[in-house]
């Protein structure tokens, strides 16, 4: 039979409401099991790892995924793959983070969590849940893994996790891969897109990591915004990296100190990368002059990459202790999809 590790770590999927405030609040995975029997007889043999204190997401740190990167290289060899519960506000940036993190993966990683609590009469935990279990457990032909690679399955899509995002705080489609085709979509079947899904490098090892440099900032352009803001964030010692969200393609208002200002961090050791505040689509700088003022300056494109994918592969990258010259150029190579070259 094929072994699944489900690792638990919070989330709505195993919440319950407080009856003085009526507020959500994490509980433990016992709950959430004695909820879902069918999880006895769906065909895998499973066991459960979880948090020692179940957590809403918005209180996941980089620590958190060097936890999880920590359970599953323990428990590399004894399963055929993993299933990760997590809260839907920050999955896409574990999913991300993780992508990163376990290098050469030939099994599945999937993140899947619910917009509903289990205990909820139209709960959508169930079918996330136990389809997540069925995706992680499958293979092809050759007994090799369906999906090798970390992904986010929710409502019906299995999405790469790198290119995932949060779209809807209330649709039970919460989550979108929007500059990358489906891995695989569920209804009476599961059908899976495998030209679209990764495979591993032959003889590839195994590699976890557990460094992530946190000391960067996402920093996003408006109309009007002033040089007193900027310079706040780009003369800050304490910030190494940078995630500068512009306009559309790439594009930045021409403010001769707002060119100097990044030009200046990036003499100084900073690694910006320009990411679009557009959902779909990707930076272009060459594109318009309010963009190529921002090449000229050392700005790096970020591509068709997801806020979430740029701001973990950069904490990856600065946590692996690289010069920035090596950053630089490792920004715009993909490491595991989570751009398009
Ligand atoms: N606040 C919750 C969390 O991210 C939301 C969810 O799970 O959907 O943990």
């Amino acid at each position: 039979m094929t072994r699944i590790l489900i690792i638990y770590t919070g989330g709505t999927i195993g919440m319950v409401r407080n009856a003085a405030t009526g507020a959500l609040e994490s509980c433990d995975f016992e709950n959430l099991a004695a909820n879902i029997p069918e999880l006895g007889h769906c065909g895998a043999d499973i066991d459960t790892v979880t948090f020692e204190k179940p957590i809403d997401s918005s209180d996941m740190t980089p620590e958190h995924w060097g936890m999880m990167v920590r359970i599953i290289s323990d428990n590399y060899a004894k399963y055929d793959g993993f299933v990760i519960l997590h809260g839907t506000d920050t999955m896409a940036f574990t999913a991300s983070a993780l992508s990163f993190m376990l290098e050469n993966l030939t099994k599945p990683v999937i993140l899947t969590g619910s917009q509903l609590p289990i205990e909820a009469i139209r709960t959508d935990a169930k079918e996330n849940l136990l389809t997540a279990i069925e995706i992680a457990s499958a293979k092809d032909a050759d007994g090799n893994a369906m999906v090798p690679e970390v992904c986010i399955f929710f409502h019906e899509e299995l999405m790469r996790g790198n290119r995932s995002t949060k779209i809807s705080a209330s649709n039970l489609a919460a989550v979108s891969s929007n500059n990358y085709p489906l891995l695989a979509h569920s209804g009476t079947d599961i059908d899976y897109h495998r030209e679209y899904i990764h495979k591993p490098e032959p003889g590839g090892e195994f590699t976890p990591h557990y460094d992530m440099d946190p000391r960067i900032i996402i920093f996003s352009l408006f109309p009007g915004i002033r040089r007193e803001a900027v310079e706040g964030v780009l003369r800050s010692d304490s910030i190494k990296g940078v995630i500068f969200r512009t306009f559309g393609s790439g594009n930045a208002p021409e403010n001769e100190w707002l060119v100097e200002l990044l030009a200046e961090a990036v003499r100084g050791g900073k690694t910006i990368v320009n990411i679009s505040q557009c959902a779909t689509g990707k930076v272009q700088m060459e594109k318009y002059r309010t963009g190529r003022q921002l090449l000229e300056a050392g700005i790096i494109s970020g591509c068709d990459s997801t806020v979430e994918a740029a701001l973990t592969k950069l904490m990856f990258l600065m946590g692996c202790g690289l010069s920035q010259e090596q950053i630089r150029r490792r920004m715009n190579i993909p490491i595991a999809g989570e751009i398009t070259v």
